[in-house]
């Protein structure tokens, strides 16, 4: 089976890596060649532009930043949905909104590509660890046909519904993920102002079951002040955008999703877009 990639960040790399470990053969094409490295170092094949990935492969993956970067990699005259052969699956991971993931499955149908929105849970020790949780959305059959292939790069594959069920899954626990961590900054920095030790706070705050337990994961990140990034503060608020522009899609209320937002937007004109997300509390707490 031949496996095109494409979108080699912090994920991407990552997720293709474990595909060539276990010894897929593998065609890589990411904007910035540097990233591919290590990856044809072990053994990947490069390929020189997007369409050139995802010519005679039987299955493509793509991990791009944003429904843009994604619409624009794929469509037109030098998408590479024109080099794919008929009949085989492009798999989109990247985090999308679900109107998006059903707009790209009409126009890979035009092509008469199988599509399926396989975004995941889990950042970027879980990707290297392959203990990812992919969502998908899309035909059960199809599932079954990579089902071995996201095994080599996840934990699970969990069927959610058809094409948009992965993404709608997808941006509904990033929807909790950015504001447990914004609710959380807010209180232990108002702690800290109050005269609360910070780590006597934390202590006691991580302890209660009001905290989101994924939370105890950035405690050194905020003890140490260190933002390196696992997940970008910039791809936290696109997910929050994904999630409200839905909701005003779909004509529901999301009045806590556009606050948050807009904080992790503030934080972003600080400097802080390429900072990890729980930068967030750096945010609110440095004058
Ligand atoms: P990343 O490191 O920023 O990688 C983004 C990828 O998109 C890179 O391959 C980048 O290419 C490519 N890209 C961006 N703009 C482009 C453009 N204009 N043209 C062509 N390629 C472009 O991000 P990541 O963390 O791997 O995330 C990738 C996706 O997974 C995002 O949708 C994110 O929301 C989602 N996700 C991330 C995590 C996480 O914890 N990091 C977890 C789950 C899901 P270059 O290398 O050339 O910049």
């Amino acid at each position: 089976m031949k496996i095109g990639f494409i979108g080699l960040g912090i994920m991407g790399s990552r997720m293709a890596a474990n595909l060539v470990k276990a010894g897929y053969d593998l065609k890589v094409y990411n904007r910035t060649k540097e990233k591919a490295g290590k990856l044809l170092e072990m053994g990947a094949e490069w390929a020189e532009s997007a369409p050139e990935a995802a010519k005679e492969v039987d299955v493509l993956f793509t991990m791009l930043e944003n429904p843009k970067v994604v619409e624009e990699l794929a469509t037109g005259m030098d998408g590479f949905l024109q080099a794919m052969d008929k009949n085989s699956i492009w798999i989109d991971s990247s985090t999308v909104n679900p109107s998006f993931s059903e707009k790209m499955a009409k126009v890979a149908k035009d092509y008469g590509i199988k599509f399926m929105d396989a975004p995941v849970s889990g950042s970027k020790l879980p990707a290297a660890n392959a203990e990812l949780l992919f969502l998908v959305g899309g035909e059960k059959e199809d599932l079954e046909k990579v089902r071995p292939l996201l095994k080599k790069m996840g934990k699970d594959a969990v069927h959610i519904g058809p094409v948009g069920k992965g993404s709608a899954m997808k941006i509904m626990i990033n929807q909790l993920l950015g504001q447990s961590m914004l609710a959380f900054s807010e209180s232990l920095n108002l702690g800290m102002a109050m005269g609360i030790d910070k780590k006597t706070a934390m202590d006691i705050l991580l302890k209660t079951p009001v905290t989101a337990p994924i939370l105890d994961v950035f405690r050194s990140r905020i003890e140490n002040n260190d933002y390196e990034p696992n997940f970008p503060l910039k791809h936290l608020q696109k997910d929050l955008h994904l999630f409200t522009d839905t909701a005003y899609e779909l004509g529901q209320p999301s009045p806590l999703t556009n606050t948050a937002k807009e904080v992790y937007g503030l934080a972003k004109h600080k400097n802080m877009a390429d900072l990890d997300f729980s930068a967030i509390f750096k945010y609110l707490h440095e004058k």
